[in-house]
């Protein structure tokens, strides 16, 4: 840092993005309130940008000139913080950029980062960017065909979970109850979603990406457009299994729900477990073939705050450092060009549609925020970018 070098310190230079629809709209009071004012008291540099649409932040991280910003803080929810991570991942000069630190300051419906950061106020989070301090926080990439990539800060999705999640946006007036009534509904009516999926262990992820980072010389990545990915390859839907290392998750011709986290509350309200590091370069998995309602209802009645969610049977838990994810029946594959997932009779006949059984393969849901469905890689990047931490 400046103070190593004996530079005298200069004031830190904080661009806020400011979400006025976040929430419910209450974001831009909470900036005017309590964000802005004790941060310029506090003597840093200050200036604030409203997003004006959706996916805004995207556009503004991907352009910031970065000499001229310490941190980039967030006043809304996990969405917005979502797009700046995205944004400033896919510059020229991501491998600077990353390393630009970002915060929240939550004022949207669902702030899970927040939470799991232990900010629980905007107090504490307007006292978190004014101290500075940072911690590491991996980043898993989301690889479709001819697709950009995705990155994500916080989970990702399929089933029951992100259906609540995505079409609770038509209760947003509601705030974060909006994930309960949402789930709720979900809940009775419950979807199967068919598919595959496959999974890396996690040593062997680590053993080659992060030991290699550690153990050569770091060498100028500036020539590579991205955070390296190792198997782009496993997109071409003509390889039907992954070989080795790779284990295709048994007997699970569909799922009722799958969760990726790298944190350790899924929504504001929800508290999943404390076995999660967000910067341990493992990613934590759970999936599900529940269909039974009270099976699923229980540990959301009891355990939504006590970290013990995972510890009833309904989800199986599982760590790895990569996942493939191929939705639709076997034999009939997605097609990423076309988006089109073939369905299997038993989903789409009216016998099957009576019952609720699922109709189509389901939305993926990457921190909070819809992205299509198809023949997904995740991959754990350890470490990639700073948070400010309390
Ligand atoms: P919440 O937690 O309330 O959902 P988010 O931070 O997740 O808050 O933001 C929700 C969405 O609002 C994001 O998808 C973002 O792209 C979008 N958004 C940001 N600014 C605007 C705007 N001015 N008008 C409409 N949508 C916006
Ligand atoms: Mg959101």
């Amino acid at each position: 840092t400046a103070r190593d070098l004996g530079a005298f310190p200069k004031p830190k230079r904080i661009l806020l993005l400011v979400n006025p629809n976040g929430g419910v709209g209450k974001a831009k009071r909470i900036s005017d309130s309590v964000v802005k004012p004790m941060l310029q008291h506090s003597g840093l540099t200050v200036n604030e940008q409203y997003t004006e649409y959706g996916r805004h932040a995207v556009d503004i991280a991907a352009k910031v000139d970065l000499d001229e910003v310490d941190s980039l803080v967030v006043v809304s929810g996990d969405g917005v913080l979502h797009e700046v991570v995205n944004g400033l991942l896919s510059r020229p000069d991501w491998d600077r950029a990353r390393k630009t630190s970002i915060g929240i300051v939550p004022a949207g419906s669902g702030n899970a980062i927040a939470a799991s950061l232990g900010i629980v106020s905007q107090l504490v989070a307007t006292l978190t960017v004014v101290r500075g301090e940072t911690s590491k926080l991996d980043i898993f990439s989301l690889s479709q065909l001819n697709r950009p990539r995705i990155y994500s800060m916080l989970s990702f999705s399929w089933g029951m979970m992100a259906d609540a999640d995505i079409e609770s946006d038509n209760y947003r007036w509601l705030g974060p109850l909006r994930f309960d009534v949402a789930g709720f509904i979900r809940m009775i009516r419950l979807r199967r979603y068919p598919g595959k999926v496959y999974v890396l262990p996690p040593k062997h992820q680590q053993s080659h990406s992060t030991a290699k980072h550690q153990l050569t010389p770091p060498q100028s990545p500036s020539h590579k457009r991205e955070p390296e990915s190792r198997f782009q390859h496993l997109l071409d839907s003509n390889i039907k299994e992954p070989p080795k290392p790779w284990s295709v998750i048994p007997n699970m011709p569909f799922y009722s729900m799958l969760l990726l986290l790298n944190c350790p509350n899924v929504g504001e309200t929800i508290f999943f477990t404390n076995t999660i590091r967000f910067n341990d370069g493992i990613m934590r998995l759970w999936y599900s073939a529940e269909t039974r309602f009270w099976k699923i209802l229980m540990p959301f009645i009891f355990d939504q705050q006590n970290g013990k969610m995972v510890e009833r049977d309904l989800m199986k838990d599982l760590e790895c450092g990569g996942i493939l994810i191929v939705p639709g029946v076997e034999g009939e594959p997605d097609d990423p060009s076309t988006h089109k997932v073939t369905e299997p009779d038993w989903v789409t006949s009216p016998a099957a549609k009576a019952q609720n059984i699922y109709q189509k393969p389901g939305l993926f849901d990457v921190d909070g925020e819809l992205m299509p469905t198809a023949r997904t890689l995740i991959e754990v990047h350890p470490s990639l970018m700073n948070i400010l931490v309390p």
